[in-house]
């Protein structure tokens, strides 16, 4: 038997991490079983689908390795919409389902106001088919599902506890329950592996699939994702778009290494550890069925780490849409007014061990691209005190008779005009950086002048001067 697993994502917003999750857990099971993976789009909530949504999915699936062409699909549930009806009206024919229109009010009214259930009022008055009535399952009076699930043992429900729910709205068209049921049938899925979410929606289902006659699934619920107060994330609360992710700069090797530790670990004392050895070493059963605590900051430490692993010229590749608004990802928050290659090249190692996020390295060296920098006013009050004005007078007169405009050199001669004042360094540097750089903190001061030259060095720190008088 091949195995053959699918993700199905429905296009209704921004692609969720725990999508990004579900979708590679789903695509290593598949290689590691030499099955294949499918991609079904389930757009069948008409009012609610957006076709760029759709197109969301197929990219951020490309971004985290799940690539265009290198899978089955994608395919759309509405394509599968004469099978789903056929699928309803077979379970009618066989007496597996029935026809009735109660309103909610009706069955209150018969049960009391609080029951939100149905009371099977229909399953044998012969209601036939007509504007308004529902299709509904009828579920077993008697026994128990019981589901086989790779990551929770056997979770089983009891079949008198299962209402007889809708298969088929009052227009005819078949709800999600059935529509799912019958595209995995269709599909010749064996497997399906998705969240937690949708185990309540299993014992329904695998009655759909006995009652159609078809051996269901094997079913494997991977655990529901949290935020830091365990609360299910929520596209309202947290931030849980993969497309957002990637916009801040984060690698796509650092997301989908962090989002396999969801609920799982590789051996050792583990965490950061090649796609290969995840791929080899990841396994279902494994994988832990308590909430998984998605931590932001986690995420964020692991990808300082990839970009630090990142061989040079590749992390100024990374870099470069951030840098000149080039590539895919989202513009730039800044315009450079004269981008240089080589200057940035100069600058990229001091700034890799330093930032986080790609994005960052916009406020790291938009000083080098601007014709003069973008002053944090904050900054400069807090650091531009009473002897600064003096301090950069001096500075300028020493730099202005260097020889070697160089680092090295920068650093003895600043750090000779703040001795004359019986101050340290840092406390020297400090007027000097707000004047060229605009920031308080960023790369290495003496390195970052250098790589500016002495005329836009010189030229910034005297108008900072003039703008002390
Ligand atoms: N379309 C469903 C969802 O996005 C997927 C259901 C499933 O994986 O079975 O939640």
């Amino acid at each position: 038997m091949t195995v053959r697993v699918r993700f199905a994502p429905s296009p209704t917003g921004m692609f969720h991490v725990g999508g990004a999750r579900s979708a590679l857990q789903n695509w290593i099971y598949a290689k590691q079983q030499g099955g294949v993976f499918v991609l079904r789009i389930e757009d069948t909530d008409a009012a609610r689908n957006k076709p760029e949504w759709t197109e969301g999915i197929l990219s951020a699936l490309d971004w985290i390795g799940i690539s265009r062409g290198s899978y089955e699909g994608p395919h759309f549930q509405s394509e599968n919409a004469g099978e789903h009806r056929a699928a309803a009206a077979r379970l009618y024919e066989s007496g597996r389902a029935y026809y009735c229109d109660c309103t909610r009010e009706d069955v209150q009214a018969r049960t009391g106001s609080q029951y939100q259930g149905y009371d099977g009022y229909h399953r044998d008055r012969g209601l036939g088919p007509g504007p308004g009535h529902a299709l509904r399952f009828r579920t077993p009076d008697e026994g128990a599902t019981v589901v086989v699930d790779l990551i929770r043992g056997e979770p089983t429900f009891e079949n008198k506890l299962i209402e007889d729910f809708v298969i088929a709205r009052g227009d005819g068209s078949p709800v999600f329950l059935l529509a799912n049921v019958v595209d995995d049938m269709t599909m010749g899925i064996t497997h399906v592996i998705r969240a937690e979410e949708h185990l309540p929606n299993t014992p329904k289902q695998q009655l759909l699939w006995d009652a159609l006659g078809v051996k269901p699934p094997i079913w494997a619920h991977v655990p529901v994702v949290v935020n830091e107060k365990r609360q299910k994330l929520s596209k309202r609360r947290d931030k849980v778009a993969l497309e957002a992710y990637r916009e801040e700069g984060y690698l796509p090797g650092a997301m989908r290494n962090y989002l396999m530790l969801l609920g799982w670990a590789p051996s050792g004392d583990r965490e950061i550890v090649p796609w290969s050895v995840i791929e080899e070493e990841f396994r279902l059963e494994e994988v832990n069925p308590s909430p998984a605590f998605f931590d932001e900051k986690k995420l964020r430490a692991f990808n300082g780490d990839y970009i630090r692993a990142l061989p040079v010229d590749e992390f100024i590749d990374a870099c470069q849409p951030w840098l000149t608004g080039t590539g895919t990802i989202a513009p730039p928050p800044w315009q450079p007014e004269e981008f240089d290659a080589d200057a940035f090249a100069a600058v990229a190692p001091l700034a890799q061990t330093r930032i986080t996020v790609l994005s960052e390295i916009v406020p790291n060296v938009d000083f080098l691209f601007l014709a003069s920098p973008l002053i944090d006013e904050a900054a400069w009050a807090k650091t531009m005190k009473d002897g600064s004005a003096e301090l950069l007078d001096e500075a300028v007169a020493a730099f202005e008779a260097l020889e070697s405009w160089d680092a090295e050199s920068l650093k003895s001669t600043l750090e000779a005009v703040g001795a004359e004042r019986g101050l340290k360094l840092g406390k020297t540097q400090a007027p000097v950086r707000v004047a060229v750089t605009g920031r308080t903190v960023g790369l290495p001061l003496f390195e970052s002048l250098e790589v500016l030259g002495r005329e836009r060095a010189l030229t910034r720190m005297r108008a900072a001067r003039l703008r002390l008088v």
